[in-house]
């Protein structure tokens, strides 16, 4: 349970897009254990049922949040609308929305692949607009609502042959800006976390590449990878009472990345 009401969160219903694993499965978890009952979402029905039952096995004795899945491709418009109403029918109403599912790409700009790019814009931008208005649509009536929505240090910075990426990451920043300017009028909350570089499958060929890791060890000022768990604490802050006059903000986690050259 939290420490402080402030930042209790039971009873409250969480989706967090892209939660079968990394980022997402670490911050369903967190709001979990800050009391909010929590639907995990990915493309993979199996996947989800394996996270969902890892994270009921995590759930102490006599906790009464529940954990539920809900697949869907966050890049298929119809199917978020479909699924959001599914779930605003018979889960309850979305108070809390993290926009977290995203993919990487890897190559110089002059030879990325134009299917690349397109998934990319889709999966990591489209579909924050896709699924943050779907929600946002909900929430308005009711008054209230926090939609956080995962950036990443690239939204500040760039770096060789992830070019797309950063541009996404820095839409990102800037679209939660404008959701902040057209829906804190109607009560909501919309901010977004930073990550700096976190040890996750969409990172699995860094993690296993030598010249990153001197690298990161030297540029990152914490001297090391941060651990997903690390990016709890935002999440539930965002998401709680606590964040009650924040809006439209980049919350960075990066170990001090962004801090220095
Ligand atoms: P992972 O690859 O570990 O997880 C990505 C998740 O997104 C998976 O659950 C995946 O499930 C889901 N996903 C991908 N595409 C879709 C889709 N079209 N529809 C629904 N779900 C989808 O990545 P991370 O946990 O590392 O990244 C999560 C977020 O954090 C991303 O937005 C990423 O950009 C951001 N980030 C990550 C950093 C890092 O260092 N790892 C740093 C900064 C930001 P499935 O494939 O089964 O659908």
């Amino acid at each position: 349970m939290p420490a402080s009401p402030l930042f209790d969160l039971t009873g409250r219903l969480a989706l967090v897009t892209g939660s079968s694993g990394g980022i997402g499965f670490a911050i369903a978890a967190g709001l979990a254990d800050a009391g909010a009952h929590v639907i995990l979402n990915g493309r993979d029905a199996a996947r989800l049922d394996e996270s969902a039952a890892r994270l009921r096995d995590a759930t102490p004795p006599g906790a009464t949040r529940t954990i539920l899945t809900r697949p869907f491709d966050v890049t298929d418009r119809l199917s978020v609308e479909a699924a959001i109403s599914t779930i605003e029918a018979e889960d309850g109403p979305i108070r809390i929305l993290v926009n977290n599912a995203g993919i990487q790409r890897r190559a110089p700009l002059d030879v990325f692949p134009p299917e690349d790019w397109a998934e990319i814009i889709r999966t990591n931008l489209d579909s924050v607009f896709f699924v943050g208005t779907a929600v946002a649509r909900h929430m308005i009536p009711r008054g209230m609502g926090k939609i956080i929505n995962i950036g990443s240090v690239q939204c500040e910075l760039a770096r060789p042959g992830i070019a797309p990426y950063t541009a996404t990451k820095g839409a990102v920043k800037n679209l939660t800006r404008g959701m902040c300017a057209d829906w804190a009028r109607h009560g909501l909350q919309i901010n977004a976390i930073g990550p700096g570089y976190f040890e996750t499958p969409l990172n699995r060929a860094l993690v296993a590449d030598p010249d990153f890791n001197a690298w990161l060890t030297k540029r990152t000022p914490a001297g090391r990878w941060g651990k997903v768990e690390e990016l709890q604490g935002a999440a539930v802050f965002l998401a709680s009472d606590a964040s009650s006059f924040v809006n439209g903000q980049t919350l960075y986690v990066d170990g001090g990345v962004l801090s220095v050259l």
